[in-house]
């Protein structure tokens, strides 16, 4: 199969890999139908106003035999997979409908998906999703915002922004995640018509003590500013790394320090419940004064 003049010696290795990848799909598959994936919900605030501005969705998987699986776990299995494009058409769905579920309890709640490039780059893209859209009309489209993996294989950048612009006429906005890691995050920046800028958790984590991370942190603030971008910083861990961020201007946040990822259910008496720490508080009279 790999053309002439090519042997390979029969790899046990290789095979149980083979066999052992079929058997994940299929499980996958399986949870799919017997509808074992769950999302959960994870706010995201402005740490000085105290407005909840959002909340991410992450899946996960309830599998009866392993427990609470994460998406680290599993995705990867089939990434390349068609299972990926029904998975990302779920997960949508599911958003949609816990979007309307809030707002029949008076509460707007913007939600954003993590969608993989491989599904953005799928046929048709913007014509699912405007399918998906027209199946809760109750719901805004403006209630949704798309995260785009800022390190995965964008192919076309120009396709990929074409079909960007279409879901953004359809009123979705998008965000580009993990920005920083990628090979291309300023073509990126430049050339995807992103309303959001999510800087990678990795920076946040080291920043108070790394000075390169501080750096690199202030220095997309000042990018996102330049390109009239919004920008959050995920993976906000603790009350101190939310007063330095205040303190570069970088007002948006998510992370443990706010709150870990929920469920549905739980993010009413959050959302009633949340206010700032007084430590940001204090910095806003400050700055204001
Ligand atoms: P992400 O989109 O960058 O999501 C942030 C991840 O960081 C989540 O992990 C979240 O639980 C975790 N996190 C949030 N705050 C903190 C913090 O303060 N500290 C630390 N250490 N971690 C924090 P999770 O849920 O395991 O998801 C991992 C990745 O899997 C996501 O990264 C996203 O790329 C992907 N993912 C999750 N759900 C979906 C989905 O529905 N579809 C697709 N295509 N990808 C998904
Ligand atoms: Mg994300
Ligand atoms: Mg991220
Ligand atoms: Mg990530």
């Amino acid at each position: 199969q790999e053309g002439k003049n090519r042997y390979r010696l029969f790899d046990s290795e290789y095979n149980t890999n083979l066999v052992r990848y079929h058997e994940k799909l299929e499980l996958i598959r399986m949870a799919l139908d017997k509808n074992e994936f769950i999302l959960y919900y994870q706010p995201k605030v402005n740490m000085k106003t105290g407005a909840i501005i959002g909340a991410e969705a992450l899946i996960r998987w309830q599998s009866p035999g392993r427990g609470l699986v994460g998406p680290n776990d599993f995705l990867p299995a089939i990434e390349n997979n068609v299972l990926s494009i029904e998975l990302g058409e779920w997960v949508i769905s599911s958003a949609l409908k816990q979007i309307k579920l809030w707002n029949n309890l008076g509460l707007d709640i913007p939600v954003s998906v993590n969608i993989s490039a491989i599904q953005l780059q799928s046929k048709d893209f913007a014509t699912r999703l405007a399918h998906l859209l027209a199946e809760f009309p109750e719901v805004s489209p403006r209630s949704l915002e798309l995260e785009v993996l800022e390190t995965s294989e964008i192919g076309d950048l120009l396709q990929v922004s074409e079909t960007m612009h279409t879901c953004i006429e359809l009123g979705v906005t998008f965000a580009l995640d993990d920005f920083g890691t990628g090979y291309s995050s300023l073509s990126h920046l430049r050339r995807l018509p992103a309303n959001l800028i999510k800087i990678d958790q990795s920076f946040i984590r080291d920043m108070l003590i790394d000075p390169n991370d501080l750096v690199i942190v202030e220095s997309v603030v000042a990018l996102s500013r330049s390109f009239k971008r919004d920008v959050i910083a995920e993976g906000v861990e603790t009350i101190a790394h939310g007063t330095a961020l205040l303190e570069l201007g970088c007002e948006l946040a998510q992370g443990y320090a706010i709150a870990r990822p929920m469920m549905a259910t739980d993010i009413p008496d959050w959302s009633t419940n949340w206010h700032p720490d007084d430590a940001w508080l204090d910095l806003s009279t400050v700055n204001t004064s």
